[in-house]
């Protein structure tokens, strides 16, 4: 799918470690690999930002990772399929609920906001603002947000964040996003950053843990080559938080070991 592109060689995103051990995961371009001084879940090599930006935006390769999804594995597709029940356990949108009861009104940043509909969905008091890698969706979330007296940001999201000022922001989105960010501790340094004292950033990620994560291996819905770049689990995402200086909180009713996805609440240490 990917070849001739050009890929990056990835360090281990928490720990910076070169060395890891191929959790046979992948395919022939792509390697998951699990970080032999952490422990943590990565894909060894990614795409540069430049080709996010444009023709590999993930709304794309989505409609593409499907299809071939379904060829590979037919029976476990299906599977999958079939029990998506497993994603509705909870009413949707579940991210957008948490902020919600936490954040009524304010200022509300969502990182890697696609075109800006979920945090749309939050409380009238809320001003909107975002970050989004992909033009297109960047666009459409910028007339939405100004809308609203806020505004998105078109660029990677570390260097997207770095345009607001310290402690702007009552809360803050990541939703089904940071599986996707090459630098996601840079991304929670300056999401601490922004944050006031007393904001929260509510995080959903797919979840490496999850018991479908291990039955279903390189077929479960979590992984995603070469868009997923980081396999979170509870334990990483709560030890990459606090590297950045976060201390995390999760709803232990919605995080259930059968569901595919988690939350984590994030506040400043
Ligand atoms: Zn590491």
């Amino acid at each position: 799918m990917a070849s001739g592109k050009t890929k990056i060689p990835r360090n281990c995103p928490q720990c910076n470690g070169a060395d890891y051990d191929d959790l046979g995961l992948g395919n022939a371009d792509w390697t998951i690999g699990a970080c032999r001084a952490c422990g943590f879940a990565y894909l060894t090599e990614a795409l540069p930002y430049e080709d996010l930006s444009e023709d590999h935006a993930w709304e794309k390769s989505f409609a593409v990772e499907a299809k071939r999804r379904k060829k590979k594995r037919p029976v476990f597709s299906w599977i999958d399929e079939k029990t998506r029940w497993r994603l509705h356990i909870f009413p949707r949108p579940e991210t957008e609920l948490f902020l919600s009861k936490f954040v009524p009104a304010g200022n509300v940043i969502d990182v890697g906001c696609g075109s800006g509909g979920h945090v749309l969905r939050l409380p009238e008091m809320t001003t909107p603002f975002g970050v989004e890698v992909s033009k297109g969706l960047a666009a459409q979330a910028d007339a939405l947000f100004r809308s609203k007296g806020g505004h998105c940001v078109h660029a990677p999201s570390t260097e997207g964040l770095k345009q607001f000022e310290d402690g702007m922001f009552d809360g803050a989105m990541l939703n089904s996003y940071l599986e996707h960010e090459i630098q996601p501790l840079d991304v929670l340094h300056q999401v601490r950053r922004v944050l006031k004292p007393s904001g929260i950033a509510v995080v959903k990620v797919p979840n490496f843990g999850s018991l479908n994560a291990k039955v279903m291996r390189s077929s479960w819905c979590g992984i995603r080559l070469p868009d997923h770049v980081n396999y979170f689990t509870e334990g990483s995402l709560e030890k990459m938080a606090a590297s950045a200086g976060l201390t995390t909180r999760f709803p232990r009713l919605a995080n259930l070991p059968t569901n595919d996805n988690f939350w984590a609440f994030l506040r400043p240490a």
